[in-house]
């Protein structure tokens, strides 16, 4: 006799209740916009705009193996060495969704709880509950920030076993401090910090890994990498969990073909980071020009994408006449409503220039607003990014020349942080320096190592040097401080530092580090430099009259005149 009940009573609860994923109607959206669906400008799902690497594709295409089943012991060893840890704290998986569900299943006991900082993700949420755990959310700060202190109270209160904390967030692209992480990994909890974006800009927790067994860093290839539709993630984590999560997941969760093309990629890994750094660029543009509307305030963040609310404005009716017009951003309904508010913002994510133009257009004719004032057809912007990691310091720095001054320097020194932000703000250069460095010895390395990724972003930023003003000079005045900084971008390396501190310590710094730190920016700029603090008794006023004096003239020399065509210099090279 046929079973009477009907076939959904069979379902577990969560299930009855879980909302399909639904795909965007991609033919449906077209039609209305009168495109084809291969027109369509997906700015709504913050995917690489540029192709997978003609390594990678080449390798997928000559792979005979495909007919076994896949073995991942070379991949999860090039994937450790691009994280820089050890192949025992590497867990792949089906895209970062899988190790957002693997890490539920592990920590969270059936029923129980975890912490979700909305707005966030939507997966975790999402995950939670087709597992039967609970989403307790803790509301970030107006500032984006977790929300530190209500988290305490939460894991006091409902007992949950893991946090997830985003860092660059979605959609906001807010780095969060590996201070904050330090103090969340002190609860009783697991801490999954999610860093699909952290290519982008911000910096990595994983360092803390050695120190903290409850923490796992979530990585994706999806982003950085153009290969959201291959479908690879991973993990790092300590050793006992990530023998823990190779229990739980199925034996053969990646499959073969995403598992050559990110070797491929991690053998070349210059190519894709070339495009990171093309996006990041972009970004800058982008931002630059939003922030130019009318009406519209971007949320300056690290990640592929761009957020931006609009003045009085649904988010949702101007993604729905943008969708009209072909060009899909992601806007935000209730499944945000906690936290800094969403109603009237839009994401998008940073495509290739001609897109961003696109967009440009497509969202000043929604707004009924005259163009940017910052045409995104104007040159892409002068910029450099450099990483260097030594087994003294990890250092991130990205510099876009022609910027608006904008910075966001954590290098563990504050006195140097103070004084690389009167670079940038005097510079009108873009800075992000993140560094990790062993200060518990002192801050020489640090210093050192960030002059000399300072130095390299520079030179990469000012590529063949053509039509650049060159020369440049500046006096920068603090109260009875005063000094003076001559500058020529010539390709030679040569430093005149002349600053002398009558005190061994510059707040957080040893004072001899600032000569130290402006030759070495020299060598590594190849720049010619003679810096002179003039006049002075106070120390920080001399050093901080000092670093404005670079900035100055560094805004001077690398001004582009169009009357320099070509290299500027009689010789013909530099
Ligand atoms: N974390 C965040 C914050 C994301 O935005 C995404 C993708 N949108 C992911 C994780 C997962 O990415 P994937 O599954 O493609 O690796």
């Amino acid at each position: 006799m046929d079973n009477p009940e009907p076939i959904e009573t069979f379902f577990s609860p969560a299930v009855r209740e879980l909302a399909p994923y639904e795909p965007p109607d991609w033919e449906g959206l077209a039609r209305r916009a009168g495109v084809e669906v291969d027109q369509l400008l997906r700015l709504d799902a913050n995917e690489n705009p540029y192709p997978l690497s003609p390594r990678a594709v080449a390798a997928v295409a000559r792979f005979d193996g495909y007919s076994f089943y896949p073995d991942y012991k070379a991949l999860e060893q090039a994937v450790a060495r691009y994280a820089g840890v050890s192949p025992e704290n590497v867990v792949l998986g089906n895209g970062g969704d899988e190790i957002i569900d693997l890490a539920i299943r592990l920590f969270v006991p059936h029923g129980g709880a975890a912490i979700v900082c909305p707005p966030a993700f939507s997966m975790y949420s999402v995950s939670l509950a087709a597992l039967e755990r609970q989403a307790v959310a803790v509301p970030r700060c107006d500032d984006w920030a977790p929300d530190l202190a209500a988290i305490e109270a939460a894991v006091a209160r409902e007992g949950a076993r893991l946090l997830f904390v985003t860092s660059p967030g979605n959609p906001d692209g807010q780095p969060v401090p590996r201070e904050a992480i330090r103090r969340l990994l002190a609860l009783p909890l697991v801490v999954l910090v999610d860093e699909a974006y952290v290519e982008f800009g911000g910096e990595s927790a994983a360092p803390l890994l050695a120190e903290h067994p409850n923490l796992v860093v979530l990585r994706t290839f999806s982003k950085w990498a153009g290969m959201a539709g291959l479908r690879l993630g991973y993990a790092l984590a300590s050793p006992a969990v990530t023998a823990a999560l190779h229990r739980l997941r199925l034996p053969y969760n990646v499959n073969a073909a995403a598992a050559v093309a990110a070797l491929a990629t991690l053998q070349e890994p210059d190519h894709a980071l070339s495009t990171v750094a093309r996006i990041v660029a972009e970004r800058e543009r982008l931002a630059a020009a939003l922030g130019g509307l009318p009406g519209v305030r971007v949320v300056p963040g690290q990640a592929n994408f761009v957020l931006c609310t609009l003045d009085g404005r649904s988010g949702r009716q101007v993604a729905g006449a943008l969708a009209e017009r072909g060009v899909l951003v992601r806007s935000f309904g209730q499944e945000a409503a906690a936290g800094p508010s969403l109603a009237g913002a839009i994401r998008v994510t940073v495509g290739r220039p001609e897109q961003n133009d696109a967009f440009l257009d497509a969202l000043c004719s929604v707004l009924g607003v005259q163009g940017p004032a910052v045409r995104l057809d104007d040159p892409p912007p002068r910029s450099g990014r450099v990483h260097r990691q030594t087994r003294e310091t990890d250092v991130v720095v990205t510099l876009v020349l022609d910027g608006t001054g904008r910075y966001d320097v954590q290098t563990g020194i504050a006195f140097l942080d103070h004084m690389l932000a009167q670079v940038a703000a005097h510079g009108l250069l873009d800075l992000t320096v993140r560094a990790r460095g062993d200060l518990d010895v002192d801050e020489h390395h640090t210093a050192e190592d960030v002059a000399i990724a300072l130095g390299q972003a520079l030179d990469a930023a000012l590529g063949d040097r053509r039509g650049l003003v060159r020369m440049g000079h500046a006096y920068a005045p603090l109260d009875e401080a005063l000094a003076r900084v001559v500058l020529d971008l010539s390709g030679r390396p040569y430093a005149v530092v002349d600053a002398r501190f009558d005190t061994p310590r510059l707040g957080t710094m040893d004072s001899d580090l600032v000569v130290h730190f402006f030759e070495t920016l020299a060598m590594h700029g190849r720049l010619g430099l003679h810096a002179h603090v003039l006049a002075g008794r106070n120390g920080h006023h001399c050093a901080e009259a000092l670093f404005k004096a670079l900035g100055r003239a560094l805004d001077a020399a690398s001004r582009l005149d169009d009357r320099r065509q070509g290299i500027p210099s009689t010789k013909g090279v530099l």
